[in-house]
């Protein structure tokens, strides 16, 4: 079975956006962890949460995923900017815990100048004072693609972040096809190559999530910016293969493409019937 959804708007609360899922035949969904370009959260009365609970129980949801907000920047020299990333990921954490989401993914962040090293030390950092042994969330590193001073670009450097982790065992890898390509690896003509490049640098059991996305930008040019499938440089044909691909059919997909939600529904409805599976 497939799990498939998108990123979704929570406005109107937990529980609307779950009822909203169902209504788009997706079966897993993104959120954000909180407002994505400011700092502000809601917290959710507990009839809230017990809705949203029951809708994800009865209809089956996959593996739920919460994004960090744009805003939070581990890898900040900006005393000010990585004390509130600390905190961020610190309370986010805690808060899609409780909820019972599976997996918070953020952006491994921008050294802004500090060089690599220094970058990576920092997130290595702040992931340490954020996570604990027993939550069972698991975060997400997502690999990126390498704009400006940002870190993750490479398998490597992801690699090399979770090396300095107190609990490695939390973190795992939420692919971005989109930013991957990007960053210049072809998953159009050698998508087997690029997976066996993760595997051995990685492993592929920390792939927990894809986020499904075409790209309007060619390989290798370090620029992000989404399109929808099969309207990009990816092309639906390389995005079917991804789907069907041994290695990474079973993980959840989520749709960041430049679409509204019934965007999204026709979006995945399409890909269910190219791949001709429920
Ligand atoms: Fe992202
Ligand atoms: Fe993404
Ligand atoms: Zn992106």
């Amino acid at each position: 079975m497939l799990t498939i959804g998108a990123h979704m708007s929570i406005a109107g609360g937990i529980a609307r956006t779950a009822d909203n899922v169902v209504k788009m035949d997706a079966n897993t969904m993104q959120i954000f962890s909180r407002n994505p370009r400011g700092s502000n959260y809601r917290n959710y009365e507990q009839e809230e949460i017990d809705a949203f609970q029951e809708t994800r129980r009865r209809h089956g949801f996959g593996p739920l995923l919460a994004h960090a907000p744009y805003t939070m920047n581990l890898a900040s020299g900006n005393e000010k900017t990585y004390e509130f990333a600390c905190m961020v990921i610190r309370e986010d954490l805690a808060r899609m815990d409780a909820l019972g989401i599976e997996n918070l993914v953020f952006h491994p962040g921008s050294h802004t100048g500090i060089g690599v090293e220094a970058g990576m030390e920092h997130i290595a950092r702040g992931l340490n004072q954020a996570v604990a042994q027993t939550q069972n969330i698991t975060v997400l590193l997502e690999t990126m693609s390498g704009k400006g001073t940002e870190i993750g670009a490479s398998f490597e450097e992801l690699k090399r972040i979770r090396e300095g982790l107190r609990f490695p065992e939390k973190i795992g890898i939420c692919l971005d096809t989109c930013h991957v390509f990007a960053a210049g690896y072809d998953i159009v003509h050698n998508l087997d190559g690029v997976l066996e490049e993760f595997d051995r640098t990685l492993g592929l059991g920390l792939l927990r999530a894809v986020h499904l996305n075409d790209s309007m930008m060619p390989l290798g040019s370090r620029k992000d910016r989404h399109a929808v499938i099969g309207e990009g440089e990816i092309g639906l044909d390389a995005l079917l293969g991804v789907l069907t691909h041994p290695a990474l059919k079973n993980l959840p997909f989520y749709l960041e493409t430049p679409f509204d939600e019934e965007g999204h529904r026709k979006e995945i409805a399409m890909l269910r019937e190219k791949l001709g599976i429920q």
